[in-house]
């Protein structure tokens, strides 16, 4: 059995890829559980030299990882040229931090004590990722759990295995064991469930939709796994009145139309006040009218196609059920659909006079389009934006250091960027609150998942 992948710009197939028996992957689950005594033995230095051997390897293949990730997911290749970039900078990070895991001494509470705290990797560790960040998405769970001392098997996404395969390889290349770190190709579904089964596997940690996450943590629950779940997002975007137009036209094009907006922490929801509201909508219908839809592999594109048919229709009914119920189209609502090669492109919309009773308001669109809601007071635009059951990321632009810090209080979401549309970094903690999931991948909290806390009480001195 063979997993076809196809390049959904074009249809093209691109290559196979074998899909692991349930006893292969119960062998690679072993051989992992097996290795974790010699990985967590190796000390934090070596572990962090391979580390860096590692990432040097991929940075030199940058070029082809980059080629073949835009092929399998289809964003313009100078995207993929940036996520190869944002997947080492990861593994840097977390090179270093593998040489920081301290603990501590408490005083105790007698003379004759003496209480020291330590951390130890937890084990081996599996993971799930998703298709829209082939390569960072994984190496933000494989860097902190290899750097903590513990071992790591991964299935990524069928539509994109490709990239996953080709940057575990030169793991290898770099020294790091393939007892230290595998990975598996098959049915989320199946290979979901020998994971959360095993009893050899001490966490799963998952990038992907909230149903998957819920019902991960669920059937880990059996076993008392560890968890980490970087689930959905439904990104408000607030524009307050003071805001430089400008700049949070700029940002909100790359916030939201990036990977044809086919990312978790992409804006769904443009909250504008209602006084520039005109103003903002003109200028950002301008720019998008600017982007250029097509192959990611071409010169100049900027909107590549919808991962999947699934994904594409999602997509196209929110915009339906927008117009039905009076959304006004500035730009877009306009398809490319080629039902012979599998490759569907929506070009970048924008909407206005969007409302609360609009599906676009409530579920992730996962795709080029923005619809735009207006707000007068600061406590409305707060309401707006908590109005949903995901906390991943929010946006807010203004210059008024009241507004700013009013807004950052009181929006519950676990990134917030103030004026700033990318704030996703290797060195800050990433995550959701809610239903977008729990724990933070990256920063100095990246790590703390991979790790048991044990304290040691020493009687008697
Ligand atoms: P998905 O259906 O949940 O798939 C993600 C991964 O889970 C794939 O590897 C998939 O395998 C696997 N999977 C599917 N069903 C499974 C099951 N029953 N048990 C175990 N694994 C299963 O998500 P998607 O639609 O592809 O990805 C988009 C979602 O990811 C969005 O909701 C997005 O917001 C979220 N996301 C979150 C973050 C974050 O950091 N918070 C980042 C990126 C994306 P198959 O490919 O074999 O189906």
């Amino acid at each position: 059995m063979t997993i076809r992948v196809n390049n959904p710009a074009t249809g093209e197939f691109i290559e196979e890829v074998k899909i692991q028996s349930k006893e292969e992957v119960k062998q690679a689950i072993k051989e992992c559980y097996e290795g974790f005594n010699d990985w967590s033995r190796l000390d934090a230095h070596e572990r962090s030299r391979l580390l860096s051997k590692w990432s040097d390897k991929i940075q030199e293949n940058k070029n082809s990882i980059a080629e073949v990730m835009t092929k399998e997911n289809g964003k313009p290749l100078h995207e993929s040229l940036g996520e190869v970039d944002y997947a080492t900078s990861y593994i840097d990070w977390y090179a270093e931090e593998a040489k920081r895991i301290y603990g501590r001494t408490i005083p105790a509470n007698s003379e004759s004590k003496r209480i020291i705290v330590s951390h130890q990797p937890i084990g081996l560790v599996a993971a799930i990722t998703p298709w829209n960040f082939p390569a960072a998405m994984m190496t933000r769970k494989a860097a902190p759990a290899l750097a903590a001392g513990c071992t790591f098997i991964v299935k990524p996404a069928a539509e994109t295995p490709l990239t996953a395969i080709r940057i575990i390889e030169l793991a290898y290349e770099a020294g790091i064991p393939k007892s230290a770190i595998q990975y598996v190709n098959g049915s989320g579904r199946v290979i979901g469930g020998l994971f959360t089964d095993s009893d050899y596997i001490r966490k799963i940690t998952f990038t992907g939709s909230t149903p998957v996450g819920k019902s991960l943590i669920k059937d880990s629950a059996e076993t008392m796994k560890h968890v980490t779940m970087e689930l959905g997002g439904h990104a408000p975007l607030i524009v307050a009145e003071d805001a430089d137009l400008d700049f949070a036209v700029n940002q909100t094009i790359g916030t939201k139309f990036r990977n044809a907006g086919q990312t978790c922490v992409c804006a769904n929801r443009l909250i504008i006040h209602e006084n520039i509201v005109d103003a903002f909508s003109a200028k950002l219908k301008e720019e998008v009218e600017k982007l250029v839809v097509g192959n990611g592999m071409e010169e100049g594109t900027d909107i590549g196609p919808i991962i999947n048919k699934k994904g594409y229709e999602k997509i196209v009914e929110q915009v339906k059920d927008a117009v039905a119920k009076g959304a006004e189209v500035l730009v877009g609502d306009k398809y490319d659909e080629d039902h012979e090669n599998e490759a569907y492109f929506i070009h970048p919309t924008v909407l206005k006079h969007v409302t609360d009773d609009m599906d676009i308001m409530h579920e992730e669109t996962f795709g080029p389009v923005a619809p735009i809601t207006t707000f007068k007071t600061l406590e409305e635009a707060v309401e707006i934006a908590n109005n949903t059951e995901y906390g991943l990321a929010a946006y807010f632009f203004t210059n008024d250091y009241r507004t700013g810090t009013y807004l950052h209080d009181h929006l519950d979401f676990g990134i917030v960027g103030w004026n700033d549309g990318g704030p996703s970094a290797a060195h800050a903690p990433f995550g959701g609150m809610k239903e977008s999931g729990l724990g933070r991948e990256g920063g100095i909290e990246g790590i703390e998942p991979y790790l048991e806390t044990k304290y040691l009480s020493i009687g008697q001195l």
